[in-house]
C-alpha cells in the first residue's frame, strides 16, 4: 500500500508566480485572457520555455542517487524539447532534497513557480529512500509537477465518487495532512475557463492511488507507476520540438 502523498505547492505570491511564468514563456497566459483574469492565481500555466536547459541541483547526494534520479527523469525529457543538467550543490532551477521521512510525503512546486523562491529553499522533496519500491513512480510524478503538470485525479471530469469525511480522516491518519491540504491536493478542482483541458486520463502518472474505502461505491484506483501514452502526448504538446 502506498504511504506517501504528494503536494504541488502554490504558497507563493500570485503576482510573483504570474510574472515568473510570463517572463519565462509568454504563452503561459492565453492572449485573449482578460486583464482581470490575468491577476487571478490559476489563470496562467507554468511551463518552462521550450529548448531550455534546466539545471537540477542535487545538493550532496552521491553519484548513485544522482544517476538514478537522472535516469528516471529522462523518461519525461526524451519526449520534451528541454534538457536537464544534473549538478551537485545547491544552485539550480530545480533543487531536490531526498530524505526518507516518517510520513513518506513528497512535493514539488509547479513549473516556473520554482523561479521566485529564495535560492536556499529546495523546490522538490522526495520523502522516500532510494531503495523504496515507490521511489521511481514518485520521482516521475514529482518531475511531472516540476514540468508544470497538475494532478490528474483533480481533473474536473474525473468524477471520482469520493466519500468526503472518509477522505479527510484517511489522509489525516495515513499522511498527517489537514483538510485544507486535502482540498488542494486530492479533491476535484473547479473548472478553470482559462485552461484547455485534455481528456481525463486515469492512466496518468499524475493520478493518485485511491483506496476503495474512500469512495461511496467501492470505486478504487491502483495508482500508476509509469508514464501513460497521454502523459507523453501532453509533454510533447507543451514542450514541442522545432521551437526555440
Ligand atoms: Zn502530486
Amino acid at each position: 500500500m502506498k504511504i506517501g502523498t504528494c503536494s504541488f505547492l502554490e504558497n507563493i505570491d500570485p503576482i510573483a508566480s504570474h510574472e515568473a511564468a510570463i517572463s519565462e514563456r509568454s504563452d503561459n497566459v492565453e492572449p485573449n485572457t482578460s486583464k482581470r483574469a490575468k491577476r487571478s492565481v490559476a489563470a496562467h500555466t507554468k511551463f518552462w520555455k521550450p529548448g531550455r536547459t534546466l539545471k537540477i541541483a542535487m545538493y550532496d547526494e552521491d553519484q548513485k542517487t544522482i544517476d538514478k534520479v537522472k535516469s528516471i527523469a529522462s523518461k519525461w525529457i526524451e519526449h520534451a524539447n528541454l534538457k536537464f543538467e544534473f549538478v551537485s550543490g545547491a544552485v539550480g532551477d530545480i533543487r531536490i532534497k531526498i530524505e526518507q521521512t516518517q510520513d513518506g510525503n513528497s512535493y514539488s512546486f509547479l513549473g516556473t513557480d520554482a523561479l521566485p523562491l529564495p535560492p536556499e529553499e529546495h523546490t522538490m522533496e522526495i520523502g522516500l529512500a532510494l531503495e523504496d519500491d515507490e521511489f521511481e513512480e514518485t520521482v516521475l510524478h514529482e518531475f511531472g509537477h516540476a514540468l508544470g503538470l497538475d494532478h490528474e485525479h483533480q481533473h474536473p471530469d474525473a468524477d471520482i465518487p469520493w466519500d468526503l469525511e472518509k477522505v479527510y480522516a484517511w489522509y489525516k491518519e495515513k499522511s498527517n495532512i489537514e483538510r485544507d491540504q486535502v482540498d488542494r491536493d486530492v479533491l476535484p478542482r473547479p473548472r478553470n475557463t482559462n485552461y484547455t483541458y485534455g481528456d481525463y486520463d486515469p492512466l496518468s502518472i499524475m493520478h493518485y492511488y485511491i483506496d476503495s474505502r474512500l469512495t461511496t461505491n467501492n470505486w478504487s484506483h491502483p495508482g500508476n507507476v509509469t508514464l501513460s501514452r497521454k502523459d507523453l502526448e501532453v509533454i510533447r504538446k507543451f514542450y514541442p520540438h522545432g521551437t526555440t
